[in-house]
């Protein structure tokens, strides 16, 4: 076959694999000789040599055969980029082929993934530095994060490959960061050998930019395709980012036809981030994927109390009012970093005032940080879904009628008002119609003593707090 050939080949080739494909993995091969129905052909590195034959050989095989160049297999030299190791150990200069920079052949017929090339990967991993904190130890479980720490615990504890890839969704400030980290710190402990990789969709975007300006794609792909175990978190970045995508689309796939675990984080589930291209949503939907519920009550109490604790070790003898942890567990969000804010911020204070630091400081010291969290829910908002929820009028709702089918629902809106907002009783009591405070202290406590009583109503309440904060 000659050059020629060759030319015609490739042209095929280009539109049998696309552009990019092409421009990975053809376009890098250099023609060397056919002979005996062996096609030789020199490639940069030993991954791509792997990868070529792994996935395009066939493909090859038939454009050249179509092209009268008929071989029956490929042989894949790579071109020794590191000549030192033969030369100068020494070795006799045995049937080396007279080409310089002399090529070293790869076994490709091997289907086993490649080794990668040691000396091109000795760089540093092109991960982000993991947070100390974010251990598995730290992270509070409860209903609303059960799965999710149940499915990152196994994917810690290594072993063979259950779910690729493993993703993670939620909203901001639930955990998934937390949890990517201490999957990480749990792999290195358990298996220090792994070759382990955490980094943000967006530095994942950086560093290709980078490669891409560098001309460093080849050494771009070879570490990435070279980990053991790759997280990206924050991937909806990504979205609409075509070439980016592209990319990890391709990383992707090599690591999980390698049986390499991968485990990815959005703010949303795979189907619903805008602009991501259609076959990466269903790559990623074929692994587990698990949701992180917005936190309920008593998971943001369990860990305000573990944040507590932590920082009474640090600044022992502060103190802070029984009753305060469970006041921010009631009023402020779902956002666990907020959460961890304000607990900060009430411990720095208590190190100035140098006693026990009440509810009334707290509401103080925290005004700002209720008051945000407080526009998450309103008292007509409450009333809309409350009135959904029993399929009765929200006029009903401020209305005078008292037959029960409409005043319990009522009662259960007075009660939501009372513990999702901050607004006072007098205040609720306006909107509910211009209804006295009494009246509304009233409803409050009928709700609350029918909650231990009627299971319904305490699974309404639930649901409804649920939505609501949502
Ligand atoms: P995300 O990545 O989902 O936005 P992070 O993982 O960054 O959220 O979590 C925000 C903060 O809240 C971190 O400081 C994290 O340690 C803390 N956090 C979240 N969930 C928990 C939990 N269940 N237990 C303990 N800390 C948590
Ligand atoms: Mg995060």
């Amino acid at each position: 076959m000659t050059n020629d050939t060759w030319g015609r080949v490739k042209s095929e080739l280009l539109d049998t694999v696309g552009r990019n494909n092409f421009s990975n993995w053809i376009e890098p091969l250099e023609f060397i000789e056919l002979k005996q129905g062996v096609a030789t052909f020199s490639v940069p590195t030993s991954f791509m040599a792997n990868w070529v034959s792994r996935n395009f050989s066939d493909v090859i095989l038939h454009h050249l055969h179509m092209n009268d160049a008929t071989a029956s297999r490929l042989n894949l030299v790579v071109a020794n980029q590191r000549p030192a190791a033969q030369a100068v150990a020494g070795a006799a200069p045995q049937a080396q082929a007279p080409v310089a920079p002399a090529p070293r052949a790869v076994g490709v017929a091997a289907s086993e993934p490649a080794k990668p090339v040691a000396g091109a990967l000795d760089g540093e991993l092109p991960g982000a530095p993991l947070d100390a904190r974010f251990t598995f130890d730290s992270f509070v479980v409860g209903k609303p994060n059960e799965l999710a720490h149940a499915a990152a615990r196994r994917v810690g504890e290594g072993g063979p490959v259950t779910f690729n890839p493993l993703f993670l969704y939620g909203g901001v400030g639930l955990g998934k960061t937390h949890l990517m980290h201490a999957i990480a710190h749990e792999l290195k402990i358990r298996s220090p050998e792994l070759r382990v990789v955490y980094l943000s969709a967006e530095q994942f975007m950086y560093r290709f930019v980078q490669a891409l300006r560098d001309r460093q794609m080849m050494d771009f792909k070879q570490l990435f395709r070279s980990v053991d175990v790759l997280m990206v978190d924050d991937v909806q970045f990504i979205a609409g980012k075509d070439s980016t995508q592209e990319e990890f689309f391709h990383t992707f796939n090599a690591l999980v036809d390698q049986n390499k675990q991968i485990i990815i984080s959005a703010d949303r589930a795979p189907g619903e981030i805008k602009d991501l291209e259609e076959r990466i949503k269903s790559r990623l939907q074929c692994g587990l994927v698990v949701d992180l519920h917005p936190t309920d009550y008593e998971l943001r109490l369990g860990i305000l109390q573990s944040k507590a604790d932590t920082f009474r070790l640090q600044y022992p003898g502060l103190q802070i009012a029984d009753g305060v942890l469970e006041f921010l567990a009631q009023r402020i969000s779902n956002n666990v970093r907020v959460l961890e804010g304000a607990l900060q911020r009430l411990f720095a204070f208590a190190s100035l005032v140098g006693r026990e630091i009440t509810m009334e400081q707290t509401q103080d010291c925290l005004a700002d940080i209720l008051r945000a969290s407080d526009r998450k829910v309103t008292v007509e908002e409450i009333q809309r879904r409350v009135s959904e929820h029993y399929n009765i009028r929200l006029s009903d709702m401020i209305g005078p009628k008292r037959v029960r089918s409409i005043a319990r629902p009522r009662q259960i809106a007075m009660y939501l008002s009372k513990h999702l907002t901050s607004r006072s009783l007098p205040e609720i009591g306006r909107r509910f119609g211009g209804r006295d405070h009494t009246t509304i202290m009233h409803g409050v406590k009928k709700i609350e003593e029918l909650k231990g009583l009627d299971n319904q109503i305490a699974e309404d309440l639930e649901m409804l707090r649920r939505a609501l904060e949502a």
